[in-house]
């Protein structure tokens, strides 16, 4: 049985094998090559539904995608949606310099991570079967960046309850936390339960 994953991410895509590890057991985890649909959803929740019907429409097989990013408290939950694109670049790096600069002089440090991980059974007929399942990951903005692990804004992220940033995390240690393996545990169930009949 395969599933697309509607990712175009490459480092999204090496965290979620290594994330979903047995749970895939008797699935087989594709790549989408497709065209990318446009996220004008206003929640993490309703891009990654859009990015996983997106997926399932073009190749017709089951798709799993995810939208995630960080919210940050004193930005008012910024860059939030937008965390991908928030310097107008695409660029990780830029992104996180600009993170940074929005809170020079700020006290509260308070941020999540989130992700929703969207799974999607195309139909024949009828509705598609859709499902969607939000995660957060609590902790707080460093004033400087620390570790060399992980991507986007990880070298900035201090998970409550560790000393160090998630880049300071290994990869083993930022999948027994972060947003996106919770994302998925709780996904992975669904999917099983649909698509293989697991109770
Ligand atoms: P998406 O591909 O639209 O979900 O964009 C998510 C963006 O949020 C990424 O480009 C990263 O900048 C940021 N992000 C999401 N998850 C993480 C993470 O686990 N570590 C660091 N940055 C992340």
């Amino acid at each position: 049985m395969r599933i697309v994953l509607a990712t175009h991410n490459a480092h999204k895509v090496a965290e979620l094998r290594r994330i979903l590890g047995p749970a895939l057991d008797g699935l087989e985890l594709v790549a989408y090559d497709g065209p990318e649909p446009i996220e004008d959803g206003d929640t993490f929740e309703a891009n990654a539904l859009i990015k996983a019907r997106a997926a399932s429409a073009h190749t017709g097989l089951p798709a799993l995608a995810d939208d995630s990013g960080i919210c940050v408290d004193a930005l008012g939950g910024a860059p939030g949606i937008h965390s991908a694109r928030y310097a107008g670049t695409r660029n990780d790096g830029d992104n996180l310099e600009l993170l940074l600069k929005n809170l020079v002089g700020v006290d509260d440090r308070g941020a999540q991570f989130a992700c929703a991980a969207a799974f999607v059974v195309p139909a024949a007929t009828g509705d598609a079967r859709e499902f969607v399942e939000l995660a957060l990951w609590p902790g707080s903005v460093a004033r400087a960046r620390s570790g060399t692990e992980g991507f986007g804004y990880d070298p900035i992220f201090c998970p409550d309850g560790q000393s160090g940033t998630s880049a300071d995390l290994s990869s083993d240690q930022k999948d027994a936390l972060s947003h996106r393996a919770q994302a998925f545990a709780a996904i992975m169930p669904i999917v099983r339960a649909q698509l293989l009949g697991d109770s």
